[in-house]
């Protein structure tokens, strides 16, 4: 079975085909990064447009390196939503065409499943599993009793962890994507500046990260009207210390709670080397089996796409034609079994 995955959701044009949903037989990523850069962040229109130019190209190119043919495809998943919808649609459109002209069915993939399912292309999922999802829009605990079934059991009430990230390198005027620049500061300094941590009430999975941002803003602030500079590594390594500790605890504590056989590590924040040691740490004195996929798999890319979608064809999910992007697109089950 081979599935060509598509994704335009944000700033990345990318197209991937994938055998049964494990194995990557191409992957193909044009970043935005470059021209977004100028403007310190993703400009809806600027994104539509460059997804445009892109998008033709990438998908002939994950054909060409994967030396296959359109005949050789089984179906084409792309990403229905969450996301910019002027993006979205211009992978939605494309799909369309690629597999109306090629007569293949069509999937609509939800990003974060997604983003989830990158994971089965470096092991295969046991559930049940806990699937912490941390990305540019998402910071979520999801639980999984099977393929295709997610339950929801926290989220963040405020900023994703991602947007903190980049929202913190603004502020220390550091170029986007702010993530993985924090990353780079934060490996090379001790957190000695110590910002707070957001548990909300005991027992909660949810998560809260606008404060700690109001925090770092507020402390550069105060230095500002001192007139003493500001050291950008301290701040880095003490804002990331608090939001690894909070993932971590949080992750931890439902892998217990759930008594799960798994926990995978999910989205573009689950990059951030901070982050992975620490939950492979937590996770390893707790003998629970934790995977993250490698960098190049947690940010956006197709192959999540094909590898969710994989899942969503195997197990008789078709989209139409009649599929419109869904920029609010709720993560709900396709498997509702379990
Ligand atoms: P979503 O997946 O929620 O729809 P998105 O697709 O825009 O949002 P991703 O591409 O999954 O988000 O992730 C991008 C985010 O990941 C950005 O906020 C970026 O700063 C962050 N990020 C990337 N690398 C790192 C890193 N090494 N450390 C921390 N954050 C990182
Ligand atoms: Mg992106
Ligand atoms: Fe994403």
């Amino acid at each position: 079975m081979y599935i060509l995955g598509i994704e335009t959701s944000c700033d990345e044009t990318a197209a991937s085909i994938v055998k049964n949903g494990t194995e990557i037989i191409s992957n193909v990523v044009a970043s935005q990064i470059v021209s977004q850069k100028r403007f310190g962040g993703v400009v809806p229109e600027i994104a539509s447009r460059h997804h445009v130019e892109q998008i033709t190209l990438v998908i002939e190119e994950a054909l060409l390196d994967a030396g296959m043919k359109p005949a050789d495809l089984d179906a084409v998943a792309v990403t229905e939503g969450p996301g910019l919808v002027g993006a979205l649609l211009i992978g939605i459109n494309a799909a369309k065409a690629f597999a109306f002209a090629n007569s293949l069915p069509i999937i609509g993939v939800h990003h974060i499943a997604g983003h989830i399912y990158a994971n089965e292309l470096m092991q295969r999922m046991e559930f049940p599993l806990l699937a912490l999802i941390v990305s540019g829009g998402h910071t979520e605990l999801v639980l999984m009793g099977a393929h295709g079934s997610f339950k929801l059991i926290g989220e963040t009430r405020d900023d994703a962890a991602g947007e903190a990230y980049d929202k913190v390198a603004r502020v220390l005027g550091l170029p986007y994507p702010g993530g993985p620049e924090i990353d780079k500061l934060a490996a090379g300094s001790d957190a000695e500046i110590k910002f707070p941590r957001a548990w909300l009430e005991p027992g909660s999975y949810d998560f809260s990260f606008s404060g700690l941002k109001s925090s770092v803003i507020n402390y550069k602030h105060n230095l500002d009207q001192r007139g003493e500079e500001i050291n950008p590594a301290h701040v880095a390594a003490g804002f990331q210390a608090s939001v690894v500790e909070v993932l971590t605890t949080k992750a931890l504590r439902a892998a217990k709670e759930y008594n799960v056989k798994q926990v995978i590590a999910a989205g573009g924040v689950a990059a951030n080397r901070g982050l992975r040691a620490s939950l492979e740490k937590a996770f390893q004195e707790k003998g629970i089996p934790f995977y993250v996929p490698p960098i190049s798999l947690c940010t956006d890319n197709a192959a999540m796409i094909a590898a969710a979608g994989s899942a969503m064809f195997t197990e008789g999910v078709r989209g139409t034609l009649a599929m419109n992007g869904k920029p609010g697109m709720p993560l709900i089950s396709w498997n509702t079994e379990k």
